[in-house]
């Protein structure tokens, strides 16, 4: 495993759109093995392959309940509505106040291409939203109740 070096939003890439997987090959684990090492690393609770220069539908999760692999994920469900302050790996020093949904189901593949249904509440929802919205070259800053101010905490 290898760590990556992370493409902060000062580079237009993070707002490319990635492409589907579909080879569940030893490049795509490596990918993923050096993805959940590179967030760990950062101390993040996820991370999006575009934010490590890949333009592939890949995402790492894990919000303390373990590692969460999805490749090509989708969120075919929402419910509800929560407020959060959320960061991003690529945003060094950038928070800001957003709503989510309280609730999202999410389909996508593991590493090998089986297919699976996943669903999260609270700060899992909004993992889920956020880096799904990576995939589409969106930032969580882009559609915010306010940013924090850096002294604020
Ligand atoms: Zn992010």
């Amino acid at each position: 495993m290898a760590l990556r070096n992370i493409v902060t939003d000062t580079d237009h890439f993070l707002r490319k759109k990635s492409r589907p997987v579909d080879r569940f090959d030893e490049r795509l684990h490596v990918l993923l093995d050096d993805m959940a090492e590179t967030m760990y690393h950062e101390d993040g609770v996820g991370l999006a392959a575009v934010q490590v220069g890949v333009l592939r539908r890949v995402v790492v999760i894990d919000v303390g309940d373990g590692i969460i692999e999805l490749v090509n994920p989708q969120i075919i469900r929402q419910e509800g509505e929560q407020e959060v302050t959320e960061g991003c790996l690529s945003c060094p020093g950038k928070r800001a106040v957003r709503l989510r949904p309280k609730k999202v189901t999410v389909k996508a593949q593991d590493r090998f291409g089986k297919e699976i249904t996943l669903e999260g509440e609270d700060i899992l929802a909004c993992a889920f939203c956020h880096e799904c919205g990576h995939l589409d070259g969106e930032l969580f800053y882009d559609n915010v109740i306010r940013m924090v101010d850096p002294d604020e905490e």
